[in-house]
């Protein structure tokens, strides 16, 4: 048997979260239920995930949820939750009791995926599920409930966000990801629309292609040559719902048009 890991959402369905433009709970547990999925499916990981229920107080929900973790033969303990602060307060966070490398690799990846700003690793060890979870452990706060950016990111790359938290738990657990195709992909094409709808692994450019500091194209930082390939971060919407590939040009997140008659987008057999 491989390493193991265990993923939980934070708080309860008796214990609420933060509640703003997002429901913290409800959003906590659908971003566990995925990547669970992805980290077993697409990474044959082995693990298990928990949501707690039954707690109607806050020190009964974390001693239930830690107990759940303790009980488990794993090598890695991750809870999701998801920040609350002023409507202005933006970006992806990763806590941690020691794990500061492996979170702040976690807090990058979500900040990439979601196109929102890395606030990076936070040591936070007072917090009780980081100080009584008995195996490496950390904290995910994946964005801001309170933020209308944050939320509209979320919703427009709750795929990419998954994929890139299922990404990193593998990394860590030393999983590789399936080689066939189509597992837990969808196998049928939705008819060929004049944009991409989702993201692959890299993109070669039709004809010359600018990249953008913003999705919404108003600054050209750049121009891009034919035949050019780059490797895709995300896909992510304009205010307009159009979208965009967003690409790394050096360290730096730009943006690139995801029109097929520009770029081809494809996958990469790794
Ligand atoms: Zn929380």
């Amino acid at each position: 048997m491989g390493k193991q890991f265990v993923i939980s959402s934070g708080h309860g369905d008796k214990v609420s979260g933060a509640v703003g433009i997002l429901n913290e709970h409800e959003e906590a547990k659908k971003v566990v239920n995925r990547v669970y999925d992805i980290v077993t499916k697409e990474y044959n990981g082995e693990g298990y995930k928990y949501h707690e229920t039954t707690a109607t107080t806050q020190n009964q929900n974390l001693a239930n949820i830690v107990n759940f973790h303790n009980n488990k033969d794993r090598e890695l303990d991750v809870a999701i939750h998801f920040n609350s602060a002023t409507p202005a307060a933006t970006g992806t966070e990763c806590l941690y009791y020691d794990q500061k490398l492996l979170s702040a690799k976690m807090s990058a990846a979500m900040a990439t995926a979601l196109g929102i700003v890395d606030r990076g690793a936070k040591e936070r060890k007072e917090l009780y599920f980081l100080r009584n979870t008995n195996k490496p452990a950390i904290l995910l706060e994946v964005c801001f409930v309170t933020s209308e950016k944050d939320a509209a990111a979320y919703r427009n790359n709750f795929e990419a966000l998954c994929q890139a938290i299922a990404k990193v738990m593998a990394g860590h657990l030393g999983y590789t990801k399936n080689q066939v195709e189509g597992v837990s992909k969808p196998v049928a094409k939705p008819k060929e629309s004049t944009y991409y709808s989702e993201k692959f692994d890299r993109l070669v450019l039709l004809t010359n292609a600018g990249v953008y500091a913003d999705v919404e194209f108003k600054e050209e930082l750049n121009r891009y040559k034919k035949d050019t390939k780059i490797d895709i971060e995300a896909i992510v919407y304009a205010k307009n719902g159009t979208p965009r590939f967003l690409v790394k040009d050096k360290d730096k997140c730009v943006f690139i048009t995801a029109n097929r008659e520009y770029v081809k987008a494809y996958t990469v057999d790794k």
